[in-house]
């Protein structure tokens, strides 16, 4: 639990439930539970910034433990994939899986959908339905570095069997993702991979066909 500073992103690990956290400049990556709202508080404050100067959370899908969160960061824009924003709009206790952490889910207006190919502060979006219809994961080309939510982790992929989930789909994502040049892997739980991204993709995908 704590902070890791990976080059000039934090990675803040709030709790053993909450996802990752991801700090870039003004934007936030996934927002975690929002069950920890003290210590938030007081990584934010190492990092010399406050909930108030955060200007976008963009969120990897719509778990509720990426997205419970998302209501203390009251200036910021809510961007997400457009598969999934109907979720976060509704506040869907059932298809945020927030009955499982115990949580309540406020609905939230989406500023942005995003989809496919989509920029959003030099990240590129890339669709990867599997864990979730409106997965994403956020690809920094000129860094390689890929923030890949629950679509990948450092030693396997997301579940697939929670509402909405789809192994096809998943396997079809990993494919993509393998094409991309990329060094490290960000996940949205657990710890990051930080050199050879494209090797334990590769890993990871071949583990995944043999499961299949
Ligand atoms: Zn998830």
């Amino acid at each position: 639990m704590g902070l890791l500073k990976i080059g000039d992103i934090s990675l803040i690990q709030l709790s053993d439930i909450d996802s990752n956290i991801y700090l870039t400049d003004d934007t936030i990556i996934d927002s975690g539970t929002g069950f920890n709202s003290m210590r938030l508080h007081s990584v934010l404050r190492m990092l010399n910034t406050d909930l108030e100067k955060i200007k976008q959370v963009i969120n990897t899908h719509a778990h509720f433990d990426h997205i419970g969160g998302n209501g203390y960061f009251y200036n910021a824009k809510i961007l997400i994939h457009e598969n999934d924003a109907a979720i976060l709009e509704a506040g869907d206790l059932e298809r945020s899986n927030a009955g499982f952490f115990e949580g309540k889910l406020k609905p939230r207006k989406v500023d942005r959908n995003l989809k496919e190919g989509d920029i959003v502060s030099n990240l590129k979006v890339i669709h990867t339905p599997g864990h979730s219809p409106g997965s994403i994961c956020l690809y920094d080309e000129k860094r390689k570095i890929l923030f890949s939510g629950d679509t990948v982790f450092s030693d396997g992929v997301g579940r697939t069997d929670l509402a909405g989930g789809d192994p096809q789909a998943l396997g079809e994502s990993l494919e993509k993702l393998r094409k991309l040049n990329i060094e490290k892997i960000l996940p949205g739980h657990g710890e990051p991979v930080l050199k050879l991204g494209n090797k334990r993709i590769e890993f990871i995908l071949k583990e995944f066909l043999q499961s299949e």
